[in-house]
């Protein structure tokens, strides 16, 4: 994948904070088995979250209305030099100690 071209957000989803990644659909390869749960969000949208059938851990999710798209949790890459995100989102409800990246678009 190409983490430059990811439109990136930091969303809380029963923990604290969640860095989220997300791709053009035509850009990833979906392999293997995974667990499927769909939330409903306060708006009445559709998010169905991807765990895998092992551990647990989230391994992607999709966002009902936003098909082209495919997010993946970015502590999924073993990569340290992975861009900041770009949008913090939810921050009504975010912790005050919780501080969004530097220069993050900043949605209540
Ligand atoms: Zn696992």
């Amino acid at each position: 994948m190409a983490a430059r071209d990811a439109a990136q957000s930091a969303v809380g989803q029963g923990v604290v904070q969640v860095a989220l990644a997300r791709f053009p659909r035509e850009n990833v390869a979906i392999s293997g088995n995974s667990t499927e749960f769909v939330r409903v969000g306060d708006s009445g949208g559709h998010a169905k979250f991807h765990f895998c059938p092992v551990c647990g851990s989230t391994v992607f999710y999709e966002i009902g209305g936003h098909e082209a798209f495919v997010g993946v949790p970015v502590g999924a890459f073993a990569d340290p030099g992975f861009p900041a995100p770009r949008v913090s989102v939810y921050e009504e409800r975010m912790h005050s100690w919780v501080a969004p990246p530097p220069g993050a678009e900043r949605i209540p």
